[in-house]
């Protein structure tokens, strides 16, 4: 890969669990670029249609609610719905449950990833971890990562951030949650879950995140001046 300068544009693409979240956002501070987490977009309007008790196959319904829905994310990844802040609320078992059949939707991927391209296109670099991030909604980006786990350790991960929250399932509660999340993201029509082919792997089974975060930033740092 050539040499890049100044503000690089990072995918960093993979499953539930695999630890994007936490990787993206550290190494997004640790290099002082915007970041932008495209799976809370889609929680959001998962919770509209929440809100709205939106039939999912009435596709009419779903342009309408899209035309007079606002979502935005601060630089603290804090999601607002039409105004409200609903950080929280984009994190529950309803919307767990309802996200992937909803991102399988056309129109909703359309109306986020053009937003994903706008800000990502505003932005002095960017960090953006999803689903399609170096397959469909930056493939100019300078960097194409994508983090990968057994899905045992992402079960784990799941299950203790759940408990985290004060949300208890069991082992196997999680590994069908994520195994069916699994299912709907890379089987879906429009821009499934992709590996592309450039991208950088890095199998975060028995990584710490710390070393996750490690080495994306030296590869990073290796090819920007
Ligand atoms: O990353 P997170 O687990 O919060 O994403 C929630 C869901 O949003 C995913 O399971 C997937 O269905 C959807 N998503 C997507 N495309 C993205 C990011 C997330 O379809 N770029």
């Amino acid at each position: 890969m050539p040499e890049k300068q100044g503000y690089p544009k990072i995918a960093i693409d993979g499953p539930a669990g695999a630890g994007k979240s936490t990787v993206t956002r550290e190494v997004s501070r640790r290099l002082a670029l915007k970041y932008l987490d495209t799976g809370a977009m889609y929680r959001a309007i998962t919770l509209k249609f929440i809100y709205e008790n939106t039939e999912l196959s009435d596709l009419k319904s779903i342009e309408e609610i899209l035309n007079r829905t606002e979502v935005r994310l601060s630089d603290r990844q804090e999601v607002f719905l039409d105004g409200t802040n609903v950080t929280g609320d984009i994190r529950s078992a309803d919307v767990n449950r309802l996200v992937s059949p909803v991102s399988a939707i056309s129109p909703v991927r359309l109306r986020l990833v053009e937003m994903q391209r706008t800000i990502a296109k505003e932005s002095n670099g960017i960090v953006m971890e999803g689903r399609d991030i170096a397959s469909r909604v930056i493939p100019d980006a300078d960097f194409k990562f994508y983090l990968d786990a057994s899905i045992q350790e992402r079960a784990r991960r799941r299950r203790k951030e759940q408990l985290e929250k004060g949300i208890e399932m069991t082992e196997d509660e999680v590994i069908e949650e994520i195994k069916n999340r699994d299912f709907i993201d890379s089987g879906r029509e429009d821009s499934p879950l992709t590996m592309v082919s450039d991208a950088i792997v890095i199998d975060t089974t028995d990584m710490a995140f710390e070393a996750v975060v490690d080495k994306i930033i030296s590869i990073v740092k290796s090819k920007v001046s």
